[in-house]
């Protein structure tokens, strides 16, 4: 094959991963085939996610508009499902319709108008997490995502928006600080979620550096890129 150590040292990632994800939903008591692992490709060309996809990964996490129309393009033949990770300039959201079946960074009303006219263009159904912000109080660095009191406005809109199915909540962590307080705020506010939306439980929480601590959270999603990818090459 072409590129025989890449696929070896993907595949090395793959496993790591799975472990570490098994071996953390097993001690906090949690079937461990419940939590979907999202690979994380950004910056990464095609030809990895070719090799990713022969070793059974389905779900890529992009978070470029561009970057992620170019390679569900270049892919369209495989049976993939694409999740939209990073935030949504609003207009750039019906694009991102177009091709996400699922967006993890839905932060504003406007943004699920846009995401609900691009699926029904393709006549699809996006599937939606709800941001939400867990830098804490007063920080300038802002990770994106919605404060909780915000949260309401947009599960309504898009429960009631054509082509938008509520999922549940997403967060990022606060850099340089300890992950698991952030992690339980969010499943604190997925569950004030579920009791207005029962459907919508799922939660999309962790990173490379972190699966443990959002698994013991109770994360349903992972978004997993340089433990199985390597360190990203420079933003160009
Ligand atoms: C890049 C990115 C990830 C993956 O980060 P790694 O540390 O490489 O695992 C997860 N979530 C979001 C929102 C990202 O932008």
């Amino acid at each position: 094959m072409a590129d025989e150590p890449r696929r070896q040292s993907l595949a090395r990632g793959l496993r790591n991963v799975d472990e570490r994800v098994t071996k953390a939903a097993e001690s906090a008591g949690r079937d461990p085939a419940l939590i979907t692992t999202v690979v994380v490709t950004k910056t990464w060309p095609a030809t990895d996610l070719r090799l990713l996809h022969e070793l059974g990964v389905r779900d890529f996490g992009e978070n470029r508009c561009h970057e992620g129309a170019g390679k569900a393009a270049e892919l369209a033949g495989l049976d993939l499902t694409w999740h939209f990770i990073g935030q949504i300039q609003s207009n750039k959201a019906t694009k991102v319709a177009r091709y996400a079946d699922v967006v993890h960074s839905v932060d504003s009303v406007r943004v699920a108008h846009r995401l609900s006219s691009g699926a029904q263009q393709r006549a699809g159904v996006v599937n939606c997490f709800i941001q939400v912000n867990l830098d804490p109080e007063g920080t300038r660095e802002r990770r994106g995502g919605l404060s909780s009191d915000a949260i309401d406005e947009v599960a309504d809109t898009i429960e009631t928006a054509t082509g938008l199915r509520l999922v549940g909540v997403m967060g990022v962590a606060p850099l340089g600080a300890d992950p698991a307080p952030s992690y339980r705020r969010l499943a604190d506010v997925s569950r004030r979620l579920v009791e207005r939306h029962p459907g919508a439980r799922a939660v999309s929480a962790g990173m490379s550096a972190d699966v443990e601590e959002a698994i013991f959270a109770g994360a349903t999603h992972v978004r997993v890129g340089s433990a199985v990818l390597g360190e990203r090459p420079p933003l160009r």
